[in-house]
């Protein structure tokens, strides 16, 4: 059974790729999700796609209807594919610091794309905010509300988790994640751990975000500093992170995962985004802090593609001291 139906068809049931250099430098099987291969290009597909059926079996989304999201990019190019496949409108929010090439790439892709000025959750003039009131003006439309909007961990959950445990034949250890909505991280560790008490969750975060402090202390508090990662990091515990269990988490900062980012191109032969170079450098962490012989699976969250202007770009990198 080959076939896939549709583009919808095609989300999911990614490889699960060993990064064979990593693997013998720690003795462990690092494990990568090839979430990159999704065909909307990102692990956010599987989220869009969730939360578009949630909606249309709950009946808040019928023909012809519309979606409204607030998004850093992946899951506006997840909803902007799906909408399209399904016959929906897809309006997208999204903060005008974030890069070029993904605003260009929503509007080729057919989105209504509004940018606004960065500002903070609290403020009515965020991005996430806005698009709420965008959804709550219109007749038959849904805001997808990725971060507090539960369907989106459920999708994993039933998804990347069950696939995980099914490719690795339950021989895993340790996952880890960076975290956005947090959806990832939630419905991958509770679907490994219910399946094996054993199976440890991690959290990898970017210098700035305030969850290493919440998965030690209890209380979300940002840590010094601050990244050039994209779609990672957060300043509050989302409704979908929430009651997770996390047994710890690694900060990891830029100037390490940076240039895993350009290992993983020039050694291992993937061109890949920045959450993948945090997420790996948490699975090396992991890796060596359960010792040898341990199998730890992480997310290659997007490719590198989205990255030109910063990430690959050789004058922006040592502007920043990161060349
Ligand atoms: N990496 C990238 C590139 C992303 O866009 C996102 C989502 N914003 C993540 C990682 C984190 O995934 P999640 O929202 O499931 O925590």
């Amino acid at each position: 059974m080959s076939i896939c139906d549709g583009f919808v068809g095609a989300i999911g049931q990614t490889p699960l790729i060993r990064l064979p250099r990593l693997s013998e430098e720690t003795g462990c099987e690092i494990l990568g999700k090839a979430e990159f291969m999704n065909p909307g290009g990102s692990v956010k597909d599987r989220a869009a796609l969730a939360i578009v059926q949630a909606a249309e079996r709950s009946g808040a989304l019928r023909p012809g209807g519309t979606v409204v999201e607030g998004t850093a990019g992946n899951t506006g190019i997840g909803l902007a594919h799906i909408c399209n496949a399904r016959g929906y409108r897809c309006v997208i929010v999204i903060p005008e610091t974030q890069s070029a090439e993904k605003i260009d790439l929503l509007r080729t892709l057919g989105a209504e794309v509004h940018t606004v000025p960065a500002a903070p959750y609290r403020d009515p003039g965020n991005y996430q905010r806005v698009a709420a009131r965008m959804a709550d003006g219109m007749e038959n439309a849904i805001w997808a509300g990725q971060f507090d909007n539960t369907a989106n961990r459920r999708g994993h959950y039933a998804t990347t988790g069950a696939e995980i445990w099914q490719q690795t034949g339950g021989r895993v250890d340790a996952f880890i994640a960076a975290t956005g909505t947090g959806g990832t991280l939630a419905g991958v560790s509770r679907a490994l751990k219910e399946r094996s008490g054993a199976v440890r969750a991690y959290l990898a975060d970017p210098p700035g975000s305030a969850l290493y402090h919440y998965v030690h202390r209890g209380e979300p508090a940002a840590t010094a500093g601050n990244s050039i990662t994209e779609g990672i990091g957060s300043s509050r515990v989302t409704a979908n992170l929430q009651d997770t269990d996390i047994d710890d988490a690694f900060c990891i900062p830029d100037t390490e995962s940076v240039p895993m980012v350009y290992r993983l191109l020039r050694e291992e032969g993937l061109f890949l985004g920045s959450s993948s170079g945090v997420n790996v450098c948490g699975a090396l962490r992991a890796a060596r802090a359960l010792g040898p012989g341990h199998t730890v699976v992480t997310v290659l969250c997007d490719g590198g593609g989205r990255y030109y202007a910063r990430l690959f770009n050789p004058e922006w990198l040592a502007e920043r001291g990161l060349a």
